[in-house]
Formats: C-alpha cells, structure tokens, sequence
C-alpha cells in the first residue's frame, strides 16, 4: 500500500462507496446501458489509495455492498470474497495517472460499439455533449483491457490531461470522473450522443441513395 494511505478510511467512507457503486450499477443495467453480466465499475475511498471493484462475473443487477471487491491501486486484494473484474488493471492505470478521479464505469453499450466504427471519434452532434463532454475518442484496441492494451491508454491520458471519456472499438465505453454518479451520467451521454450519430448518418447516406437513384 502507498504511503499516501495515512490512516485506515472510516467505515463510513467505506459504506458510501459502495452504496453508490451498486445504486449506479443498477442503474445501468435498469436502463439497459449494460445488460447480461459485461461491464464493471469502481470508485477510489476519498483520501486514500484504496479503490472498490465490481466483481468478476457479477451482473450490474446484481452488485451489491457485499459482493464488490477493495484492492490497493498496485492490485493488492484486501477484502470481497470475488475476484476483481477482468479490468482491474485498466482501472488501476487511469487513478494511478489521475488524482483527480475518484471514478470509474465502463459498458458494453450497443450504439456507442456501431458508432465507433464510423471514425476516430464519436461526433459530439448535440451542444450537450460538445459541451459537458468535449471529445469522445475511439481507442483501436481490440479485447479486454488487459495489461498489453495499458500503454496505449497511457499516451491517450497524457495527451489530453482532461479527457473525461473514450470508446475502444468493438468493446464499449470507458468514463472516469470526480464521482462514479458523474462517470454514469457522462457514460449516459456517450451512447444517446452515438444513437443520435448514428442516427443522423444513416439518414443522411438515405438522402445520397435517394440523389444517386433520381
Ligand atoms: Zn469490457
């Protein structure tokens, strides 16, 4: 554990976190941004170097207090009775390089996977997402975020200190913010902006079809 770590957190902090990670993940998973058992969340205890970690294999619908993980940010598991999901490293990587996040959400989410494919961004088409979210870069890395895919994420983090979000291609959607609420919120935001996208270039590649067949 880091020296950062000064005093053990107070159960209340404790409880607070993941109270909020399992309202979130529910959440989630009610308005369908991430169904079956994908995707995993997580969130720093304040003032520590300790972060809380949906579980392996846990669907967001099921994630509660009891069965999320906490681990030390080098990936030491200090208490949950799971495995940390698949990602830890991922998470781990973006609060090592980010004091400022205190969370992490990451979904599967279907509109966001298509709109990745049109281009090295999800264009931010409403003045809501333009202005709450700035860039939605896609990252061309495919699988899961295991160790091999951490470099690139690094230079990405290091080019922008402010991103708030980006989309790896054929996976889904990473968010990190000063609140998990927040990092959900701005994940929301991804995939209505990639419908709305996606909408509006279907229907404009529909107005070139009509042109080329009159
Ligand atoms: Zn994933």
């Amino acid at each position: 554990m880091s020296n950062h770590m000064t005093s053990l957190p107070t159960s209340d902090l404790i409880t607070q976190v993941k109270h909020s990670l399992s309202a979130n993940a529910k959440r989630a998973y009610e308005i369908r941004l991430q169904t079956g058992n994908g995707g995993n969340l997580s969130g720093r205890i304040p003032g520590t170097d300790l972060i809380i970690i949906k579980a392996s294999g846990c669907s967001f619908d099921r994630c509660t207090a009891e069965n999320l993980v906490t681990v030390t940010l080098d990936g030491a598991q200090i208490d949950g009775d799971g495995m940390p999901s698949r990602e830890l490293a991922m998470h781990l990587l973006i609060y090592r390089l980010r004091p400022d996040v205190q969370g992490i959400f990451h979904s599967h989410s279907p509109w966001t996977i298509a709109c990745a494919s049109l281009g090295d961004a999800i264009p931010t088409v409403t003045l809501h997402a333009k202005s709450k979210l700035g860039r939605i870069p896609v990252l061309r890395l495919c699988g899961e975020t295991t160790e091999a895919n951490l470099p690139a994420i690094a230079a990405m983090l290091a080019a922008d200190r402010n991103l708030q979000v980006y989309v790896q291609d054929r996976h889904g959607i990473f968010s990190f913010a000063s609140s998990v609420e927040l990092a959900r919120h701005n994940a929301e935001l991804v995939e209505e902006t990639a419908q709305i996208a996606w909408s509006m270039a279907l229907s404009e590649q529909l107005a070139l079809n009509r042109e080329r067949d009159t």
